[in-house]
């Protein structure tokens, strides 16, 4: 395991958006926990949901008093991220012939990666990468909790049959919402909690309208001109192609709209770059669609101009943990049309903060109406940006926490009674 370098927060500069009494709730949560010793795992410390939260959450928790860590999972056998991503893919509902092999990998990595957890408190595994660390680590006394990002509901059987006994070894499991968990799933603590975005970050900070137009044009896209944009990995099950159809749609009726497609290559996900080929070849040299990536210099600051410089935002997902550039792109006040899937349903409020579609058709239509109404758009956007306020910033997320690792203590015995050398 690799440990991930994070900066320094401050909890208390948020009250001014959330308000002193959340904070003040967050600090007597926190006070019975001061030097709790929190690890989360994860296969990876840049590109995703997960690293984006992670690189926000864990300063927290040590500015509020606790130890938290970060590691990385390490994958002697770069295969590994192959089979996760497969295994991603099967839990999202696509048939997947484990093969013995590929359950050897998956699993050998875990053990090699249990073996050298440190002395904590309490572990938060993330997702199927990290989901058989706590059955390696038999001799632990930390309290352990699975976090999964992933919708489960249609997750093909077979896959999920192998994984449950790794997630019943845990004392608690975390989802979005409770529509993703598999309901054989036995333990005594499941909990929901949705994910969160921060807002002091570089990706959602303030950024001046027109610097965030100059970083547009700067990759040859026309700060004046309608523009289309979806941020996510290439992924089919993001839908990139389908949201290049999308704008084919939109271009028919308001010929200078413009599409940029913005996507990391994330460490974990070896199908980025094909995707990415794929979404370019389909873009068939279109002068007004960019796919561009953090290669092409597109990181944190570049993504938020881009989600400012949004006429509408599309998150046209096929399948979905929760999509946390819905929340991005809603902080900063611009409507989402999003696909009707997963965790973006908690967010666009259809017809309120944006709109939840199932088609290229739908999505087109709905991305026209936005187009040729201002009014709708700034109504919407405000909406969208309190909705963002009251459930998904980064200071609930911090609560939930906190709440969790008090119950686990409550249900364990004292802290420095459970402390123990894992692994
Ligand atoms: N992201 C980014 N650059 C990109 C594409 C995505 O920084 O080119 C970030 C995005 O802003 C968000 C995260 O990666 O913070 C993606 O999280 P989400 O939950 O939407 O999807 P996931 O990749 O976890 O399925």
């Amino acid at each position: 395991m690799r440990p991930v370098t994070v900066g320094t927060k401050g909890v208390d500069a948020y009250a001014r958006l959330v308000g002193e009494e959340k904070i003040d709730e967050i600090r007597r949560l926190a006070e019975p926990l001061r030097g709790a010793r929190v690890l989360h795992v994860n296969a990876t410390a840049y590109g995703g949901g997960v690293a984006e939260i992670l690189s926000n959450l864990v300063p927290l928790m040590n500015d509020v008093g606790l130890e938290a860590l970060w590691y990385v999972l390490d994958a002697r056998d770069p295969t590994f991220f192959d089979v996760t991503k497969r295994i991603h893919n099967a839990l999202q509902g696509m048939p997947l012939d484990l093969s013995d092999q590929m359950r050897e990998l998956f699993l050998e990595t875990d053990r090699a990666n249990a073996a050298q957890l440190p002395d904590v408190d309490f572990v938060i595994a993330h997702d199927p990468q990290a989901i058989a660390l706590r059955h390696f680590a038999s001799a632990s006394e930390a309290s352990w909790a699975w976090r999964c990002h992933i919708d489960l509901t249609d997750a093909y059987t077979p896959v999920w049959s192998f994984l449950r006994p790794y997630v019943e070894a845990h004392d608690a499991a975390i989802f979005t919402m409770p529509q993703f968990a598999q309901p054989d799933l036995t333990l005594d603590r499941i909990v929901f909690s949705a994910p969160s975005i921060d807002p002091f970050t570089e990706k959602n900070g303030p950024l001046a309208a027109d610097e965030a137009r100059a970083i547009v044009a700067a990759f040859r896209l026309d700060p004046a001109r309608p523009l289309l944009v979806q941020v996510s990995r290439f992924d089919p099950w993001k839908d990139p192609n389908g949201v290049i159809d999308v704008y084919r749609r939109v271009k028919a009726e308001i010929p200078e709209v413009q599409l940029a497609l913005i996507g990391s290559l994330a460490d974990d996900d070896p199908e980025g770059k094909d995707f990415l080929a794929r979404s370019i070849a389909h873009a068939a040299g279109d002068p007004d669609v960019r796919c561009l990536t953090d290669l092409d210099g597109v990181r944190d600051r570049e993504v938020n101009a881009f989600q400012r410089s949004a006429t509408v935002v599309i998150q046209k997902s096929l399948r979905e943990g929760f999509g946390l550039v819905v929340a991005e792109a809603l902080w900063k006040g611009i409507p989402v049309v999003g696909g009707a899937v997963g965790g973006i349903p908690l967010q666009i409020v259809d017809g309120e903060t944006g709109y939840l579609v199932r088609t290229v058709e739908e999505c087109a239509e709905r991305c026209l109406r936005l187009l040729r109404d201002a009014d709708l758009r700034s109504r919407m956007g405000a909406a969208g940006h309190e909705r963002v306020r009251g459930e998904f910033l980064i200071t609930r997320d911090l609560r939930d926490h906190l709440r969790l690792f008090s119950d686990l203590r409550a249900a364990k015995g004292a802290v420095g009674g459970t402390r123990a050398r894992v692994g």
